[in-house]
This record gives C-alpha cells, sequence and structure tokens, in this order.
C-alpha cells in the first residue's frame, strides 16, 4: 500500500480533477462512540415510538405525529446540530447526517423530521439575530414547538423566487402584513412556527419572515391525499393579513431566495444521506422474505435472479452510505478551517456547506434514486406480496418516491451540479486543459498510489473522470456559454458524475479497510466494490454515449469519441454472477444486509 498522504484541502467538486488517497476520506466505521451511542438512540426511540404504529401515523391520527416528535426532543434527538447554549446537543454536520440516516427507515416520520430539524429550523440557526436565535431555538430544539418551511406556492416550485405572497409594511412601520398562498407544506397542520418566504412590496427578491402561529391570520386546507408518506402532514397554508413584527424579518430584506437556496443546499444532502437506514431495512426484510418462501420446493433465494436483487441492493447501499459519509465529514472539515480562519461559527458551517453543494446535489439524486431502485426491488421479490399493503414492501415503494421531487426535484439538482462544475472551471478554480492534458500523457499524478488489490478498479475510476472531462470539454466546445440550453447533455454528464463520485467513495473506503484490518476481512467489502463500479461504468458509458449522440452529427467524429469512451469505460469483472452470488450468499446467511455498523 503507497505512503499515506497528508490530506490536502478538499475542495467541492474536486474528486473530478484530483485522485485523493484513501486516507483522505471519513468511512462510516470511524464513527467515534459518542456517534454510535446517538446513532443507537436514535434506531431504539424509532423501533420503539414509531415501527410498532406505522399504521396509526398513515391514517394521520389526529395529535399522534406531534407527540412523537415530541418525545424525539425529549431524547435531544430534534438538536443534534444546534449549539448546546440554545438547548441542542451541539453536534458535528456528519452526526447530524447520521441520524439522517437511522431516521430514513421510518416513511412519514422520516419527513416530519426533516422538516423540522432541517428546513423549519436551520433557516433560524444560521441566519437569525441572537435575539431571535434565543427565543426560538431551544423550543424547536426541545420538541415544545414545531416548526414547517413555507416556500412552495401554486405557481411557483422550481422557480421559487417567482413566490407571490406578498409583505407590506405597515404605516407604523411596527410590523408586515403578509397576504399569500403557499403549498405543499409539511407540517403544516401541527406546526407553531412557520419560515415564510414573501416578497415585500415589488421587490426584485424574496425576503424571510419567522412566523408564529398565534400571530394569526393563517388559514389552511385539508390535508393532501398523497401517494405515499400519507402521515405527513402536508397541506396548502393561507396567510390572510397575518401580522407579523418587524423583528421577525430573518437576516436582510431580500435575502430570502439566498436563505432558501443554501438551507436546501443542507437540506438535501440530509435527505440524500437519510435514505441509507431505509435501504437497509427493505434489503433485511427482502432476504428475509427470500429466505422463508418456497417455490418449486426450494427456498427463493437461492435462485440467482433474485439473489442478483439482494446483491444489487447491498451494493447500492454500501455506496450511497460511502458517498454521504465521505461528504459530510468533508464539510465538517471545511468548517474547521474556516472557524481558524476567523469566520463566525454561523459563516462557518454556511460556508462549509456551500463549498460542497455539488456532492450535496450529487448525494440528494443518488440516494433517492437508490432508495427507489432498492424499493422497486424489494417489491419484486416480494412478488404479489410485493403489492399487497398486508407486507412491508406497498409502503416502502410508495413513501420512496416523494424524495425525488422535494427539496429541489432531481432534474434541477442535476442541472445545477453540472452548471456549478462548469462555474468552477470558468473561474479558473479548476483547470481543465490541465486535467485532460495530464489524462492524455499518461503520466502519474503526485496523488496517485497503489491500490493492490484493487489497483484495476482505482484504474477504472480515474478512466471514468478521464471521460466524464472529456464529455465536459466537448460540450463546452459546442455549446459555450449556451451549454444551460442543453439540459439533455446536463443530465448525462450529472450520471457521469455522480457515479464517479460514489464509485471512488465505495474504492477509497474498502482501501482503508484493507488497510486497517487486511484484505481477508474486508472480502465482502471488496465484492460490494467491485459490482458498484460495474454498474456505475456501464451506467457512465450508456451516459456518454447518449451525451455525445446529442451533441454530434457528423458520424466520423461520433465513432471516434465514442471509440475513446469504449477504452475509457472498458473495466469488467471477470464474474459479475460470482460477485453477486458472494454477496447475496452472506446475506442469506445472516437473514440481513451483509454488514452492521452500529450495534
Ligand atoms: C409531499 C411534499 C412535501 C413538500 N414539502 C414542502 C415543504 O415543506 N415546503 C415547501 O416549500 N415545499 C414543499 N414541497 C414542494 C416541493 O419542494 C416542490 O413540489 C418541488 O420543488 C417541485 O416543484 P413543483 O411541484 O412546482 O414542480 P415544477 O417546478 O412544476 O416541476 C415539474 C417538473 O418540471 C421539471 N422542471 C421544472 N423546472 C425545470 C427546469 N428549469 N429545467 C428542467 N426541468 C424543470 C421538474 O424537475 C419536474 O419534473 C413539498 C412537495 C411535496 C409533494
Amino acid at each position: 500500500m503507497g505512503k499515506a498522504l497528508e490530506k490536502n484541502i478538499v475542495k467541492g467538486g474536486g474528486f473530478l480533477f484530483n485522485h485523493p488517497h484513501f486516507t483522505e476520506i471519513f468511512i462510516p466505521e470511524e464513527f467515534n462512540d459518542e456517534q454510535k451511542m446517538m446513532a443507537k438512540a436514535t434506531q431504539d426511540f424509532i423501533d420503539k415510538e414509531v415501527f410498532p404504529i406505522v399504521n396509526r401515523i398513515d391514517a394521520l391520527e389526529e395529535g399522534l405525529m406531534p407527540s412523537i416528535m415530541s418525545k424525539a426532543g425529549e431524547l435531544g434527538l430534534l438538536g443534534v446540530c444546534i449549539p448546546e447554549k440554545y438547548g441542542g446537543l451541539g453536534m458535528s454536520f456528519n452526526t447530524g447526517m447520521l441520524i439522517a440516516d437511522i431516521v430514513a427507515s421510518t416513511g412519514s416520520f422520516t419527513t416530519a423530521f426533516g422538516a423540522h430539524t432541517g428546513i423549519g429550523t436551520l433557516p433560524i440557526l444560521y441566519y437569525g439575530d441572537n435575539t431571535q436565535k434565543e427565543k426560538y431555538l431551544p423550543r424547536l430544539s426541545s420538541g415544545e414547538w414545531k416548526a414547517c418551511y413555507c416556500l412552495t406556492e401554486p405557481d411557483s416550485g422550481s422557480d421559487a423566487n417567482a413566490a407571490k405572497t406578498k409583505a407590506i409594511l405597515s404605516e407604523d412601520q411596527q410590523h408586515y402584513l403578509i397576504n399569500g398562498q403557499k403549498m405543499w407544506i409539511s407540517n403544516a397542520g401541527f406546526a407553531d412556527l412557520f419560515i415564510v418566504f414573501a416578497k415585500i412590496e415589488n421587490d426584485k427578491n424574496l425576503t424571510a419572515f419567522i412566523i408564529e402561529k398565534s400571530f394569526g391570520g393563517i388559514t389552511m386546507n385539508e390535508e393532501e391525499r398523497k401517494m405515499g408518506i400519507k402521515g405527513s402532514s402536508t397541506r396548502q397554508v393561507f396567510f390572510n393579513d397575518t401580522k407579523v413584527p418587524v423583528e421577525n424579518m430573518l437576516s436582510s430584506r431580500q435575502n430570502g431566495f439566498k436563505i432558501a437556496v443554501n438551507i436546501l443546499n443542507i437540506g438535501r444532502i440530509k435527505l440524500g444521506c437519510g435514505v441509507i437506514n431505509a435501504c437497509k431495512q427493505i434489503a433485511n426484510q427482502s432476504t428475509q422474505y427470500a429466505n422463508d418462501r418456497k417455490q418449486f420446493g426450494l427456498s427463493i433465494s437461492s435462485f440467482g435472479a433474485i439473489k442478483q436483487k439482494l446483491s444489487q441492493m447491498a451494493s447500492k447501499t454500501f455506496g450511497i452510505e460511502s458517498a454521504s459519509y465521505r461528504a459530510g465529514q468533508d464539510i465538517d472539515d471545511q468548517v474547521h478551517i474556516l472557524l481558524e480562519q476567523g469566520y463566525s461559527e454561523d459563516e462557518a458551517k454556511l460556508k462549509g456547506v456551500e463549498e460542497f453543494a455539488i456532492e450535496a446535489a450529487i448525494i440528494k439524486v443518488h440516494g433517492s434514486d437508490v432508495l427507489n431502485e432498492i424499493a422497486d426491488q424489494g417489491v419484486q421479490v416480494y412478488g404479489g406480496m410485493g403489492f399487497s399493503e398486508e407486507a412491508p414492501m406497498a409502503r416502502a415503494y410508495r413513501d420512496a418516491r416523494i424524495a425525488k421531487i422535494y427539496e429541489g426535484t432531481n432534474e434541477i439538482n442535476r442541472i445545477l451540479l453540472v452548471e456549478m462544475i462548469i462555474k468552477k472551471i470558468a473561474k479558473g478554480i479548476f483547470n481543465l486543459n490541465d486535467e485532460l492534458d495530464f489524462f492524455n500523457t499518461g503520466m502519474i499524478h503526485e496523488g496517485s498510489f497503489d491500490a493492490a488489490p484493487l489497483s484495476k478498479e482505482y484504474k477504472a475510476i480515474k478512466d471514468l473522470k478521464k471521460a466524464t472531462l472529456m464529455i465536459v470539454s466537448k460540450a463546452l466546445n459546442s455549446f459555450g456559454t449556451k451549454i444551460n440550453e442543453e439540459q439533455e447533455v446536463l443530465i448525462n454528464i450529472s450520471e457521469m458524475v455522480i457515479e464517479t463520485y460514489v464509485a471512488e467513495s465505495t474504492l477509497l473506503r474498502t482501501l482503508k479497510l484493507i488497510n486497517q484490518s487486511g484484505a481477508a476481512s474486508a472480502e465482502l467489502f471488496i465484492n460490494l466494490t467491485k459490482l458498484y463500479l460495474y454498474n456505475a461504468v456501464r451506467k457512465s458509458k450508456n451516459a456518454g454515449y447518449e451525451a455525445l449522440a446529442c451533441m454530434i452529427d457528423e458520424d466520423k467524429e461520433l465513432d471516434s469519441l465514442l471509440t475513446v469512451m469504449n477504452k475509457l469505460t472498458a473495466y469488467h469483472h471477470e464474474s459479475t454472477t460470482k460477485l453477486s452470488r458472494n454477496i447475496a450468499d452472506e446475506m442469506i446467511l445472516q437473514n440481513k444486509f451483509p454488514y452492521t455498523l452500529y450495534s
């Protein structure tokens, strides 16, 4: 194994332009005892307070969800990342991710929890003044008050800054009168506090306000009848001359859109990470069902077609888990660097997340896609019972779907993440030409290292980066500043970027594990990595082909670039069947997801 390198300063999106060493990334096996204890307490909480009553929750039983939220607050789960001086536990960003991961398996409660602790609380934590923080954060952290976030309107969803809700300053200049209609508001039915985005008079940009329910002038429609997460409260909210004291403006006038974007950045990385335990639960249940269910005189788990699904569930979950905690720790490290540079705590935290906005979008898109794929496979493993409300897969399948829509749709996030990479290239933060020259000359980058026994996989990831940057370069040459109009190309590039980041995260995690305890004990992780990479390369190859076909009309040029693409995506594993069966056999033997992190 190569000599461990000092941790370089990691730049958001920088993974595409560098070859980090495994010592530079955090892996979830490195969570400390305190973090593991928090994970265990959260799991105990949901085992006791949520799982036994999921049907009652989904029936929207009056008062039930807020009472579970209050209990979560008593345990400290609503204030994990809120500083202790405001009644929270003052833990790191990555610990917040860990709690979001564990809560993930609870469907409706996941949404209620995420809306309260994320988009409902964070605007005050990051943008509130001291008085606002002192007044509201202890109540939100304890669960005494529940929060919601009101951005979306009937005519403004993805285009959030087009919102029409109005705020007019009163004649005595003591309060604003808010009028407007918000839509799809999670937790609205029981919230005590509303973060509301409105335009003051004829402003171009939104301003954010903290509105207490007791201010009055708030009415609501009935609960929405939804496809999934049926137990989460989702309502339209109307503000009718709601009188908001001027001191309840958050931050400054017209800073609301920036707040909304930055808070959604945090929300979306937690949402992406907040699928992991759901994926594990589906894998657990599918394995158990496959072991129990007999057809043709055999457990269906003995069939290759079922093993293939189980191993895919494990390898995809391993992928999103590896990527999420790598990014979460990069954010924490960035926050520390910024604090050392003299930034205030709030500024450091915000800038830390902002730096990794590309990774946040990657994790949101990939996490939600993976959850949906795994839920779909779960339904299939259950066969007819997968379609029945008597078994758990129907709910898992319905509940998964929303993750691709809220916190910025996956299309918007895919487009955004590529645009952010292109902006960083335009600003000179990353030099595309240098990188391509380096790739073309094949010189060994100083960050390269001996990755045995995964050298072939390490090379495959380097080739994926090269392929991705080749397409980015071609797109920039073809469309220049009009690249934003070529969404079909951007979406395909995003697929390559996402798969590269996740595949590399699995590889580096496994190399670290091998380094810690030897290849023999990391055999499962080696298999998970190889299977992940095999699929990542195939997906990237397809996306690369599509992108090129969208860009190039001329046969000769297309042929020549497709040939390069073929070479760069030539990775194969000698026997994917063997790989897949090894992983599935481990699951079948253990009757569950193949490894445990926080027992
Ligand atoms: C259950 C649920 C809970 C929610 N909770 C909240 C909440 O608590 N607070 C809140 O404020 N909002 C909430 N939302 C709203 C959610 O964030 C929006 O639904 C989401 O942002 C999409 O907006 P939209 O529904 O208006 O879809 P649209 O913006 O109309 O999008 C429709 C389709 O067009 C695509 N599209 C739109 N613009 C572009 C573009 N420029 N380029 C390419 N494709 C584009 C989208 O990707 C999507 O596929 C919730 C929604 C649901 C369903």
